[in-house]
C-alpha cells in the first residue's frame, strides 16, 4: 500500500462481525477466556490474545500497528503521552552508570526529563550541535543512547540523521529520534538508520488537539542482541528482532502502566487518516508565513529551516523535500515586543501546544522553559524576545492578516 492508503487502511480492514468501518472502541479493562489453560498460554507468550488493558487493548492495538506500518517499523507501543513514550523508551534501555547523549535543542519537557535522569546515576551530555564529528569525540564506552529530534522544538535545528546514525551504528549505540515535528509524512527516520522513533501523538498525528498520547516505534534493530545490551538477552533469544518491544511490554511498560486510553486511540485513528493532507497544508502555510516574516521590518530574525537564510538550509533541503513542518520562531527585539505581538493577535491562540489545525503562538522563555537557567535557555535557542508560531491549516490570508495587524502594534 502507498502512504495515504496505509493511513486509512493499514493493518485494519473493517470489523468482520458488524461491518463497522471505524475501529470499535473496546472499553474493557479485562478480557475473559474459556479455559484456565487459554489464559496461561497468553501469559506464557505461547498464544496471542488480550488479558488486561494495562498490557494491551484491541483498539489501541490497531493504532499501534497502523503507526508501525506507516513508519516502516516492526512494532509500536502507544503510551499515555509523548513524555511517557520518551521515559519508557529510555528506561527500557539504560541502567545506573550508563550515559545518554542528547541534542540541547530538544523539547523543554524532554530536556528536563533527561536532566533529571542524573538523579538515578544516568549521565546525560547535552550537545549544542549534534553532528557526526562532535558525537565521535563525545561518545564513551558508557554511551548507550543518543537522543535527538528530527527538527528541534523550538530550536529548529535539523538533524543529519544519516550521519549521526552512522556513528551510532559504528559505536553500537541506540539512536532514538523524536519525530513529533515532522511525522512519517515528511520523514521516516528508521529508513535513515534510527533504531527507535518517538511521537507525541498529541500533535500532528492526532491533528485536532483532542487527546494526549505518545508512541514508540521499534525499527527492529539488531543491537539488542549484543553483549552491551545484556538486559535484552533473554528477549533477543526468544523474540529476535522484537526484543525491544517484548522487553518493554513485559517489564517497564507493564510496571508503569502509562498506556494510551482506548478513546484516545480512536481519536488518533480518526486524525491520522488526514495526516498527509494536513501536513501538506501546514507546510505550505508555514512557508508563506516564514517568507512574510523574513521581509517584515519589525522582525529581527526568522527561523525556518527551509528559508535560504537558515544555517540548517542545506540539511533541511536534503531531507525535507515535501516541507519541514510548520514551526517558525522569530525574534522581535525585546520581551515587551514579543508580549505585545502575542496580546494583539485575534485569530491565533496563545497556548503551549503545536501541531493543531489552528495556528498557535507562545513565548517559550516564560512558559515551556520557565524553569530552565539562562545558560540552558541559550543552549535551547530560547531568547527573551523569541516567539514560536505553530502554523495551522486555516487560509494563509487570514493567518497573515492576523500577524500583520499584531506586528503593526509594535
Ligand atoms: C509535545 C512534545 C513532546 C511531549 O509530548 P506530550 O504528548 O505533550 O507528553 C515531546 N516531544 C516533542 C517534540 C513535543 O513537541
Amino acid at each position: 500500500m502507498e502512504f495515504q492508503t496505509k493511513l486509512i487502511h493499514g493493518n485494519w480492514q473493517g470489523d468482520d462481525k458488524t461491518g463497522a468501518t471505524n475501529v470499535p472502541i473496546y472499553y474493557s479493562n479485562a478480557f475473559a477466556h474459556h479455559t484456565a489453560k487459554e489464559l496461561e498460554n497468553i501469559f506464557a507468550g505461547r498464544d496471542a490474545g488480550y488479558v488486561y488493558s494495562r498490557i494491551a487493548n484491541p483498539s489501541v492495538d490497531v493504532f499501534e500497528k497502523r503507526v508501525a506500518a506507516i513508519e516502516g517499523g516492526i512494532a509500536a507501543i502507544a503510551t499515555a503521552s509523548g513524555m511517557s513514550a520518551i521515559y519508557l523508551a529510555l528506561m527500557n534501555i539504560v541502567k545506573p552508570g550508563d550515559e545518554v547523549i542528547s541534542s540541547s535543542g530538544v523539547f523543554g519537557g524532554t530536556y528536563n526529563l533527561l536532566k533529571n535522569l542524573q538523579d538515578y546515576h544516568i549521565q546525560v551530555k547535552f550537545l549544542e550541535s549534534l553532528d557526526a564529528d562532535t558525537l565521535n569525540t563525545e561518545v564513551s564506552d558508557k554511551t548507550k543512547v543518543v537522543f535527538a529530534e528530527t527538527i528541534g522544538n523550538p530550536k529548529l535545528d535539523v538533524l543529519d540523521i544519516e550521519a549521526v546514525s552512522k556513528v551510532c551504528q559504528e559505536k553500537n549505540i541506540i539512536l532514538i529520534v523524536d519525530a513529533t515535528m515532522t511525522t512519517p509524512y515528511l520523514i521516516k527516520p528508521i529508513a535513515y538508520g534510527a533504531d527507535l522513533v518517538i511521537h507525541s501523538t498529541s500533535k500532528y498525528i492526532n491533528g485536532n488537539s483532542n487527546a494526549i498520547g505518545g508512541i514508540i516505534v521499534d525499527g527492529g534493530s539488531k543491537k539488542y542482541s549484543d553483549e552491551k545490551y545484556r538486559g535484552f538477552e533473554k528477549y533477543a533469544k526468544r523474540f529476535g528482532r522484537f526484543a525491544f518491544a517484548a522487553k518493554l511490554r513485559q517489564e517497564i511498560g507493564k510496571d508503569i502502566g502509562a498506556v494510551m486510553a482506548p478513546m484516545n486511540s480512536f481519536f488518533n485513528l480518526v486524525g491520522i487518516e488526514t495526516l498527509a493532507l494536513r501536513m501538506k497544508a501546514h507546510c505550505g502555510n508555514a512557508m508563506e508565513v516564514a517568507k512574510y516574516l523574513s521581509q517584515h521590518p519589525k522582525v529581527t530574525e526568522v527561523n525556518y529551516p527551509l528559508l535560504e537564510t537558515s544555517q540548517y538550509y542545506e540539511t533541511a533541503k536534503k531531507y525535507y523535500s515535501k516541507g519541514c513542518s510548520a514551526l517558525i520562531t522569530c525574534r522581535l527585539g525585546s520581551k515587551q515586543n514579543a508580549y505585545d505581538f502575542i496580546d494583539h493577535l485575534k485569530l491565533i491562540a496563545n497556548l503551549v501546544n503545536i501541531g493543531d489545525a489552528q495556528t498557535l503562538v507562545v513565548h517559550p522563555a516564560s512558559t515551556i522553559c520557565i524553569n530552565n537557567t539562562a545558560e540552558e535557555k541559550l543552549q535551547m535557542g530560547v531568547y527573551e524576545d523569541l516567539v514560536r508560531i505553530s502554523v495551522g491549516i486555516e487560509d494563509a490570508k487570514d493567518i497573515l492578516e492576523d500577524i500583520e495587524r499584531a506586528l503593526q502594534c509594535l
